[in-house]
């Protein structure tokens, strides 16, 4: 049988608590809580209900990142987010993204020995589940300087060969404004040049401002994936640019209901099948199971008990997720 293959999923909200838990103590990381189900609390979104807004996940963001801000806590991270996924979901082809900025203590930590660390938990987890491959997204951010913004990108080209399969940006729009995408063109041209795919989080939210970002995110950055884009569904241009251009949308239906980006399960089966009927590719993610508390065949039994995907159309954006990946080759550790 073949595995199952996830596109979207941040280091952040990929490690299980409890492994977090031991590395913030390995660590003596000062943490608020002292008892581990508050812990495992603190760095999920455990209210069913889900998070009033994205701020509020970047509050749990915070705790997770803080406590992979070394590179032994990275390594741990993308190692046991890697086996995780294979041994509980067959998840056989696997992209990790993270912004290794927001683990180097602002500058405290040498970001050579974050990404290093992170591909050394990479190239364990290759000897260990040959089956798996796995590979990592470098994340720019809307928030930092156009120079961070840089520097994360020349690393991510210089470790192309290595394991970074491409580039992503995410983060709140500085003072909620429309963010402009220009800024990172240069940036995205040069990682494109070096063979790095490119996927950009954009129309998760933020209604007619979130719709015009993907406008001009498809043209000016021509992206080969968009994290989310789920505002694309009903806009009969959007839907038509993207089925041109055979840009790939990483649809992360749970995610997208505890961040109320989507209000409610009937949206979530409107916006798939405004997709499937409008030719739209797509790929089904988590966004970070652990954080989500939700892992793939969940995500799959849901879309299939909503009648947004059936059985079929679920393995083609589950065959679509293998193709998509930014990792080529058939395993990772037979060719370095
Ligand atoms: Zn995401």
């Amino acid at each position: 049988m073949e595995g199952l293959a996830e596109l979207h999923t941040h280091l952040g909200g990929s490690v299980s608590s409890d492994i977090l838990w031991t590395l913030a103590h390995e660590q003596g990381i000062a943490l608020p809580v002292k008892d581990y189900w508050d812990f495992d609390r603190l760095v999920t979104v455990s209210d069913p209900r889900g998070v009033p807004d994205l701020d509020s996940l970047d509050q749990i963001y915070h705790w997770t990142e803080l406590i992979q801000s070394s590179p032994i806590a990275v390594e741990t991270s993308v190692h046991a987010a890697i086996g995780g996924a294979y041994r509980s979901q067959g998840i056989t082809t696997l992209e990790q993204r993270f912004n290794p900025m927001k683990r180097n203590r602002g500058g405290e930590r040498d970001l050579d020995h974050i990404i290093l660390a992170a591909i050394r938990g990479l190239d364990r987890a290759s000897l260990e589940y040959p089956q798996v491959r796995a590979g990592l997204i470098l994340m720019m951010d809307r928030t930092f300087t156009q120079r961070q913004n840089e520097i994360i990108v020349e690393k991510a080209v210089g470790c192309a060969a290595r394991g970074i399969g491409g580039i992503d940006i995410a983060g709140p729009r500085p003072g909620h404004a429309r963010y402009d995408y220009r800024s990172v063109q240069p940036m995205v041209e040069d990682a494109r040049a070096a063979g790095l795919g490119v996927t950009i989080h954009v129309g998760e939210e933020g209604g007619d401002i979130g719709r015009a970002e993907i406008g001009e995110v498809l043209e000016v950055l021509r992206p080969d994936r968009l994290g989310h884009g789920i505002l694309a569904a009903g806009d009969a241009e959007l839907m038509r640019e993207l089925r041109e251009a055979e840009v790939v949308l990483e649809i992360c239906p749970t995610s997208n209901l505890l961040t109320k980006a989507l209000p409610d399960e009937e949206a979530v089966r409107w916006v798939f099948r405004m997709f499937v009927e409008n030719g739209v590719r797509f790929t089904i993610a988590t966004d970070g199971p652990e954080m989500m508390r939700t892992h793939l065949r969940d995500e799959l039994e849901l879309l299939l008990r909503l009648g947004a995907l059936s059985r079929e159309e679920l393995d083609e954006a589950n065959a679509r997720g293998h193709e998509a990946s930014f990792v080529r080759g058939q395993f990772r550790a037979a060719r370095v």
